[in-house]
């Protein structure tokens, strides 16, 4: 098959698959290269692209645009337009690499096909190597596997394009371990590559916060270790192998100061820069995702040496040039080298042919799906939080889900993770038409809606947790109470009513949500009290369902928290 957008192949390294050879270094001009003297040095380029999850087609909404380095909002992001910004970027030195979240919570067009879709499209990028991320674990570990290695849907069979054969990209996870032997991988821990004649070599991490935020039972044979000490073990292990040039691609980052150019270092610190910070100096280069944003920072390493510490946004909006010179006799990159750029995939270059038909050969075989219309809205219903943290969307798909947990589940109340949430429903050119499509855009897990029993005093402690992990959970209509910002965390809510109705401690009270908060996820421990543990519909199905007898849906107001001084 030709490959459309494929930087040149690196060749030879370790666990790499049919790789072709890249030209010899010689008659570069390295760094330190001077006339007539054959070059010390030799050039490598990375590009790095983390959290795509799925976006073949142009992401939409506020997912579709970004801050650019003139400080203009702009369209970004298009499988067809980053193939386009790929070959302007890549020359034959160059590598394409990941940090993890490529897959799940994706788009119907990869979605309803397990993925396979955007990881092949990922190998006709010319991926080479990705970090896993935390939704690389969605489907669990036994279906990371079969991305990884090929074969057919257990359940659902072949895709349309058939026999699935497997991820052409190395997929790392060196903190992801067995439970029952800690110190075995599960995901290999690093590969190297050899770039210019020169070999590197790639460490993957995730997130050791992965458990908290993905569904329990998926994983449940598995451990995510502290991520550093992790890192610094295979960077040991590359040592050993006379790999010194070492890069790490790790799925865990900070949040910024919104509204920066994307080549700005205004992170807050947390646990990405304790990561840059605390990986061994051995390790040259830590290119992250998970946030979401954007970012060029350097940090000083164990050793006091500069670092450059990167994130690239999401969804194939921006793409993170390095370039550094590697010594031909040490191996090793020459730090003062680097240089990295946040380079923003816009949409105003020609769209790669070969890719924009191979996005549309998915798109036609999806369109059936996804073009049935659900129900219509009046006005744009989105994810923009009030003052309480609700959000118009949050609160509509909370008071779907109760009503789709009331009959057989007994819910009297729902609450809705904000991450869950994945895009704006926006009014559109087409009168506010909702398609299966866009819903599914939204609500895009196939969690399944379950129903437990919490006692008031439950509730009571579930709702102050939102103020331990920073996130407020939409609560349906008929749940309301009041949160005082200047009380403590631990005492902030008070006044819980139901129907307006007060809560009283030890009433017993049915609580919906989906099976990822039930189990705990997001840091939300109370759920796991939970008894009579009922099982009901997937949540896609009772957002449709919700559409389907109540449309035209206005967006619900946000005045069920209350919030007081
Ligand atoms: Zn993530």
């Amino acid at each position: 098959m030709k490959q459309a957008a494929r930087p040149r192949r690196s060749g030879g390294g370790h666990r790499c698959r049919r790789r072709g050879r890249s030209p010899a270094a010689a008659g570069q001009s390295g760094a330190s290269g001077t006339a007539g003297r054959p070059a010390k040095t030799v050039p490598v380029r990375l590009i790095a692209v983390n959290d795509f999850h799925g976006n073949l087609e142009p992401p939409t909404g506020s997912s579709g645009r970004i801050v650019d380095e003139t400080g203009t909002t702009v369209d970004a992001g298009g499988a067809a337009y980053m193939a386009t910004h790929i070959k302007q970027m890549a020359d034959a030195n160059t590598t394409l690499v990941a940090a993890g979240d490529l897959i799940g919570a994706t788009p119907l067009i990869s979605a309803a096909y397990h993925d396979e879709p955007t990881v092949e499209l990922l190998g006709k990028l010319g991926l080479e190597v990705s970090a896993v991320g935390n939704h690389e674990f969605d489907e669990g570990y036994k279906e990371l596997l079969r991305i990884m290695k090929g074969g057919c849907h257990p359940v659902d069979g072949c895709s349309p394009a058939g026999k699935w054969r497997g991820a052409e990209y190395d997929y790392l996870g060196a903190n992801v371990r067995f439970k029952k032997a800690p110190e075995v991988p599960a995901i290999a821990p690093f590969s190297v590559k050899r770039i210019n004649g020169v070999k590197v070599g790639f460490i993957g991490l995730v997130t050791a916060t992965t458990p908290s935020i993905v569904t329990a039972e998926g994983i449940k044979d598995l451990t995510f270790v502290e991520e550093v000490a992790a890192a610094n073990r295979a960077s040991k292990a590359l040592r050993a192998l006379g790999v010194k040039a070492q890069v790490v691609l790790v799925h865990e980052g900070d949040q910024i100061n919104a509204g920066q150019s994307p080549d700005a270092c205004s992170v807050v610190p947390g646990a990405g820069s304790r990561i840059a910070q605390g990986v061994t100096p051995e390790i040259d280069l830590v290119i992250m995702g998970h946030s979401h944003q954007a970012y060029i920072c350097k940090v000083k390493d164990p050793a006091g040496q500069d670092r450059y510490v990167t994130q690239g946004s999401s969804f194939g909006r921006v793409l993170t040039q390095f370039d550094f010179q590697v010594d031909k006799r040490t191996g090793d990159v020459v730090r003062s080298s680097v240089v990295a750029d946040n380079r923003v995939v816009t949409r105003n270059v020609t769209p790669d042919p070969e890719i924009a038909a191979f996005v549309q050969t998915w798109k036609d075989r999806v369109a059936e799906v996804a073009n049935r219309q659900i129900g219509t809205i009046t006005a744009d219903i989105t994810r923009t939080p009030a003052a309480s943290g609700e959000t118009p969307l949050g609160n509509l798909i909370a008071d779907a889900q109760l009503e789709a947990t009331t009959t057989g589940g007994n819910a009297q109340v729902a609450l809705m993770n904000p991450g869950g949430v994945r895009a704006d429903l926006t009014f559109g050119t087409d009168n506010g038409v909702v398609t299966y499509g866009e819903a599914f855009t939204v609500q895009p897990f196939n969690n399944l809606m379950q129903v437990v029993t919490l006692t008031g005093a439950q509730l009571d402690a579930l709702l102050e947790q939102q103020y331990q992990v920073n996130r407020v959970l939409a609560p349906s209509a008929s749940l309301t109470y009041t949160v005082s910002a200047s009380a403590a965390v631990g005492s902030k809510v008070s006044d819980i009513k139901i129907n307006g109705t007060p809560v009283t401690e030890t009433q017993q009270i049915r609580v919906a949500a989906n099976n990822f908060l039930v189990g705990g996820g997001d840091g939300f421990t109370v759920f796991t009290q939970g008894t009579d543990l009922w099982s009901g519909p997937l949540d896609i199905d009772a957002f449709v369902a919700y559409f389907g007898a109540h449309s035209p849906v206005a967006p619900p107001a946000t005045n069920r928290i209350t919030v007081a001084p």
